[in-house]
């Protein structure tokens, strides 16, 4: 992939794909949102343009390089302890109102925001993560937008023989064809589930739910390992009926699915709302492990019990993590050494 053209401070642009011609419109086919980018201009993401008759990308590129185990991103049910190289290139398809990481994800929406990506060299960032047993997972931003960089990292992957896997913290807000395009490149994705109703998804992000519960659906449906986040925020989704409802969706992809739930700290737009209290996060985990989810996490509220994996059979304790760390990791193959269960996972 050749370079399209630089901006004088700002992004590299280059070939895009999931995009099509109508007549003479250029469609892009990367999220829900299906622009119809203007005469050399760009889409509602602001990270892929119209150059002449082409659609190009600016997220060839990372703005974040650095180590980080997997248990931040949060997956919890994937390699415990697994290092990963994690890079995010600017851009985001939501606007989330409480976004910790708006100077990045918000790039080119809020006009003020400069470029801080670098250009990304996928067999060097691969040859480091080899090199430490890693993976590399695509966080902070959007990672669907960075479809093109996914894409060759996988190619990367592949060609160093397939031990490096690649992951993925995302909204879900992936069209049909950019899902069965991407998920055969990724390993594991923790996906945000910010709601369980239409109205609240769109006041938090600017986006319809449905997208991302499709999404969801079809990383099951092609064996990609799953976890699901949800933040619950005050006045929005922190309400038991709206706890419950989205306890159901989680539920809805199997009952081993892990969900960890978010503490909000007040940030961005949101700044003026309280934090999500310890006591309402507790009320949270047992009410949907009542409705029959059996790996429920906390983190920032409720100390290593939060993040503590038990035996969804004998209850006996497998999986202990400190604040975004693994500490101890009792599992026995992959079940538990009492009991001899399976516990749901990829976990070596
Ligand atoms: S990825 Fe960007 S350009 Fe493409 S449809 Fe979504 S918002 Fe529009």
């Amino acid at each position: 992939m050749s370079d399209a053209g630089q901006d004088a401070g700002g992004p590299s642009w280059r070939p895009a794909v999931l995009w099509h011609r109508d007549g003479g419109r250029l469609v892009c086919d990367l999220c829900p949102s299906a622009c119809v980018l203007p005469a050399d201009g760009p889409g509602a993401c602001r990270v892929r343009r119209r150059r002449g008759g082409v659609l190009e990308t600016a997220t060839f590129a990372s703005a974040v390089r650095h180590w980080q185990p997997v248990e931040r991103k949060p997956l919890y049910h994937f390699r415990p302890g697994l290092p990963t190289l994690t890079l995010a290139a600017p851009g985001c398809t939501f606007r989330c109102d409480y976004c910790l990481n708006a100077p990045l994800s918000q790039y080119g929406r809020d006009a003020d925001l400069p470029w801080t990506g670098a250009a990304a060299d996928p067999a060097a960032l691969l040859a480091a993560a080899a090199a430490r047993g890693a993976g590399i997972a695509l966080s902070y931003s959007e990672p669907g937008l960075a479809a093109e960089l996914t894409l060759a990292l996988h190619q990367a992957a592949q060609a160093q023989g397939g031990a490096v896997p690649i992951l993925w913290k995302s909204n879900g807000y992936l069209t049909r064809a950019a899902l069965d395009l991407l998920a055969p490149c990724l390993a594991a994705v923790n996906v945000d589930l910010k709601c369980a109703d239409d109205a609240s998804h769109r006041r938090l992000t600017g986006a319809p739910l449905a997208p991302v519960l499709a999404t969801l659906e079809g990383l099951r449906g092609h064996g990609v390992w799953l976890e699901v986040s949800t933040p619950l925020i005050h006045g929005i989704n922190d309400r038991p009926a709206a706890i419950r409802a989205t306890a159901r969706r989680v539920l809805a992809l199997g009952p081993e699915t892990p969900w960890h739930l978010v503490r909000f700290l007040p940030e961005h737009r949101l700044a003026a709302l309280p934090p999500t209290p310890p006591a309402l996060l507790a009320d949270a985990v047992a009410m949907a492990r009542d409705l029959g989810l059996r790996h429920v996490y906390v983190e920032r509220a409720l100390g290593d019990a939060g993040r503590r994996t038990c035996c969804p059979g004998c209850g006996a304790a497998l999986i202990e993590r400190g604040r975004w760390r693994l500490t101890d990791n009792r599992l026995h193959g992959d079940g538990c050494p009492a009991c001899g269960r399976p516990l749901a996972g990829v976990w070596s």
